[in-house]
Formats: C-alpha cells, sequence, structure tokens
C-alpha cells in the first residue's frame, strides 16, 4: 500500500471519474484481494477472506435452515461425462480447464476441472437415487470451480472462484418448481438483510438462462455505476439432466420415473457486489452483519495519562469482544489519523475513539461510517447502545441503496427515450417485450442493454414490444450488467 509523506492512505480514484479504476483501488487499498501471475486468478487476502466467511456462515445458515446438507464432489469430470449433455458441455466448453496429465503419466481420458458440478453430481445421483423413498435429495456444496477468463476483474470475473451449489431431486415437477422459487427467496431475503443490497427477483429471458436449464431465476442488484449485477441464480433443470445421466426412481406405484432437479448458486462476486453498492470517495462500507471488524477502537496517546487511556481501552475492549467483531488498534507506529483514514477505507462500520479528555467526561467519542454522524457514549456500559447503533446502520445502507436504485426510475415504452437513458444516467429501464430473442439481440447492439429479469407482478394491460411494436408483451428489468 503507498503511503504520502505524512504516512496517510493515499487518495482513491474518484466514483465519478473513473468507477472501474475506483473499483480496484478500494479492493487492493482496502487489503481484501491480490492478483497472481496466473492471469485470471485471485488471491483473496485475510481481510477479504474473513468478509466471504461472514458471507458464507450467513448463507450456509439459511440453506441448513431450509433442509440442505453439506457435502463435497470431485473437482475433476471425464471428459466422457462432461459430453453427455450436449447444451450444458457446448455453454461451458470455451471456458473449461483440462488436466491432460497425471505426475509423468499421459491421460487415457483428460479430464475437465469443474466449470459447475451438474455431471460430477448427476451422475453421482443415478447410482444414489433409487426408490420414492430416496427423495428428495437437498444437498450443498461450499467450493471452487474454474471458468478460463480472458479478462481478470478482482472478485467479478476471475478463472476460480469460490461459490456454493446447491443440486436438489425431486419426485415431482411441483416440488422441484418450489425448491427453486424457494432458494430464490433465501436469496433475496439474504441479499437484502444481510449484504444490505436491495435486488430485483425474476425469470432470466432463454438467451440468457443457464445451459441445460428449464428456468432460471435470478437476483440482481444495482452497482453505483448505474450497472446491474446477477447476485445469485436459481434454476428449475426439469427432467433434462436426469434423462442424460439416468436418474430414475421407482415410484409408489411400481413405475420407473425420472427425477425433477434443481440447482442455485452464489460466489464470491457477491463480494465484488457489495463493494460497488456501498462503497464512496473514501472507500470500503460494509454492513455491520458481515463487516470483518463491525467496531475498531483507536486509543488517542499523547504523553500525559497514555497508560491511563491504554488501561481503558483494553478494559473496553475486553467487555465489548464476546458481543462484537471487535478490533483494538493500539498500535504505536500509526498516528490516530492514519488510522482513521485506513478504517474508513476498510469500511468499518464503527469507531471509537478515546484519549485523555473524554476519560476526564467518563466517555468515549462514537463515528459511523455510513454517514459521519459523531455520537458520544458513556464509557460504562456502552453495549447495548453499539449494538443499536450497528442495527441502525445496517438498516440505513439497505435504505440508501433502495434509494439510489429507485432515484429517477426510468419507465418507458419508447426506444429512443431507453437509449438516452442507457447513455445518460443507466440504472434499471422497464420496459415492454414481446419476447423475441431477435428484440433483445438488437436492443443489446444498440445499447449494450440485456434484460436482467422478467420480473413476477406483470402489468395486466397489454401493449408493444420497445423495439418491434409487435404485442403480447411482458414488462422486463433491461439494464447493462458486469
Ligand atoms: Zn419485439
Amino acid at each position: 500500500m503507498k503511503k504520502d509523506d505524512k504516512g496517510y492512505v493515499q487518495e482513491i480514484q474518484d466514483q465519478e471519474d473513473d468507477f472501474s479504476r475506483w473499483y480496484i483501488d478500494v479492493v487492493r487499498k482496502a487489503d481484501l484481494a491480490d492478483y497472481f501471475i496466473v492471469k485470471g486468478c485471485m488471491i483473496i487476502k485475510p481481510y477479504g477472506y474473513a468478509l466471504w466467511e461472514n458471507i458464507q456462515q450467513a448463507l450456509d445458515r439459511r440453506i441448513k435452515e431450509t433442509g440442505h446438507q453439506n457435502a463435497y464432489f470431485p473437482l475433476f469430470c471425464p471428459e466422457s461425462l462432461l459430453q453427455k449433455e450436449a447444451d450444458h458441455v457446448e455453454g461451458f466448453a470455451p471456458e473449461v480447464a483440462w488436466v491432460t496429465q497425471g505426475g509423468e503419466e499421459p491421460l487415457e481420458e483428460r479430464l475437465g476441472i469443474r466449470p459447475t458440478s451438474e455431471a460430477i453430481i448427476c451422475s453421482t445421483y443415478a447410482k444414489w437415487i433409487r426408490s420414492y423413498r430416496d427423495l428428495p435429495v437437498l444437498i450443498n456444496q461450499w467450493a471452487n470451480v474454474v471458468r478460463w477468463e480472458k479478462v481478470t476483474r478482482l472478485f467479478l470475473r476471475t478463472t476460480e472462484f469460490l461459490w456454493q451449489e446447491g443440486h436438489t431431486a425431486h419426485r415431482t415437477e411441483e416440488e422441484a418448481q418450489e425448491e427453486t422459487l424457494k432458494m430464490l427467496n433465501v436469496y433475496t431475503e439474504f441479499a437484502e438483510n444481510v449484504l444490505a443490497m436491495p435486488v430485483l427477483k425474476g425469470l432470466k429471458s432463454d438467451s440468457e438462462k443457464f445451459a441445460g436449464a428449464q428456468k432460471t431465476y435470478c437476483i440482481e442488484g444495482l452497482m453505483k455505476d448505474g450497472k446491474a449485477l446477477q447476485a445469485g441464480t436459481s434454476h428449475n433443470l426439469g427432467q433434462h439432466f436426469a434423462r442424460v445421466f439416468d436418474i430414475k426412481y421407482l415410484d409408489e406405484d411400481q413405475q420407473e420415473k425420472y427425477v425433477w432437479q434443481t440447482s442455485w448458486g452464489v460466489s464470491t462476486r457477491l463480494i465484488g457486489g457489495v463493494i460497488m453498492t456501498h462503497g464512496d470517495e473514501r472507500g470500503l462500507r460494509l454492513p455491520p452483519s458481515i463487516a470483518p471488524y463491525q467496531i475498531v477502537i483507536i486509543p488517542i496517546l499523547v504523553k500525559k495519562q497514555r497508560e491511563e487511556v491504554l488501561a481503558k481501552v483494553r478494559e473496553l475492549y475486553d467487555k465489548m469482544k464476546d458481543t462484537f467483531r471487535v478490533k483494538l488498534d493500539d498500535n504505536d507506529k500509526f498516528t490516530p489519523g492514519w488510522k482513521f483514514n485506513e478504517y474508513e477505507m476498510k469500511g468499518v462500520p464503527l469507531r471509537i475513539e478515546v484519549g485523555p479528555r473524554d476519560l476526564q467526561k467518563d466517555q468515549m467519542m462514537v463515528v459511523r461510517r455510513d454517514n459521519g454522524e459523531k455520537n458520544s457514549l458513556p464509557l460504562a456500559n456502552p453495549e447495548k447502545q453499539l449494538g443499536d447503533l450497528l442495527e441502525d446502520i445496517q438498516q440505513n445502507m439497505f435504505k440508501q441503496a433502495l434509494e439510489f436504485r429507485e432515484k429517477n426510475p426510468s419507465r418507458t415504452e419508447n426506444f429512443e427515450e431507453f437509449q438516452k437513458v442507457m447513455e445518460e444516467k443507466r440504472g434499471f429501464i422497464y420496459s415492454p417485450w414481446c419476447g423475441k430473442a431477435s428484440c433483445e439481440e438488437h436492443i443489446k447492439d444498440r445499447t449494450k442493454a440485456t434484460i436482467r429479469c422478467i420480473p413476477f407482478d406483470q402489468p395486466s394491460h397489454d401493449t408493444s414490444c420497445i423495439w418491434c411494436d409487435e404485442g403480447d408483451t411482458r414488462w422486463v428489468y433491461f439494464a447493462r450488467a458486469y
């Protein structure tokens, strides 16, 4: 990390001037991640990994509460297995990394490194599932996957990334559809309540859906540069993979039937989403629910009363450490000013300052990262008030992000207006579409905007497509996307 003469963290790029530069500055200066000599790969640094662990734990709890169990499947997939499903392999073919040699020995069959685990897991389910009594199978795995990327964008597009992928098998079509929507709702609740990231949810158009899926549902967030980020997907796989991998069960009526399947996932991309939803000119802003440190305590140390201040902040830390994720920074090598800057960059939601004058008044200064507000709180038993403040920050960050999305909502049936909005303020545009892939393609060519989702609630009146003027439309959200 570069420091200027005073030892302060150097300014980061303005969001307004160059958003992608701002993003990289924040990722690197907040110590979240780094590049590696292998192009496309990312090193997740301890602070970034702590953030991921908090995201993971909060989501894992929800996955288990909805009846799923975790398991782990292998990294390698034999080519013949991956080839079994034509659409699926075609969708992923350009991105698969292959192992052709083990030690000194060339392999008889090359092994693909999983770009996703449908083939690996479905071929296993074909062995596990025999009877209706074996259903449903509700399994999730936390793993890494590899998709060979030509461009690296830390957390957003990397060759190897971390994710969770749920893979379920059901007895009926209705049950699979119910599961698909249940997990979409789990993701929505998680994104909004934990990540403080408002999302739109709905169905993907056919051209945007997952390779081999019958239906793909998604949640989409809006980043501060007006571009959308797909934050999670839930697929109804129908019986497609069951037929390809021969996953059959003997039903109560003694008939052999194919299972109905779903798969759903979110990845380390969410970290990119959190950065671009909440970050500002001073760096990262983290929602308290996932912040590696919810509170940082910084003593103001001067010669006089140095020991007293230190004793007090250590006592404060001991009292708080079981209730909050708290860091005491009593390091002497940096000035308090440098530290303020540093923890603002790192997005720590609350900063506590204690100096000799605070001791005299038996109080401490508490500064909020979300809005810069300062409050003085009594040094004795501040836990309840700090807890309330953190809760308020969590709510406020969601509110701010929602206000940003709802600012000048764009709804248009006129293509010229559509183009103008996409060129200027961007954001989501709500417009009617006839359902034809060719119209979607034309709009993308001219505006770089794609259909992000087809929301569940549709206005009842019919109108004409924003591109071709034909009727039988549905209203969809368009945006430029990551
Ligand atoms: Zn059309």
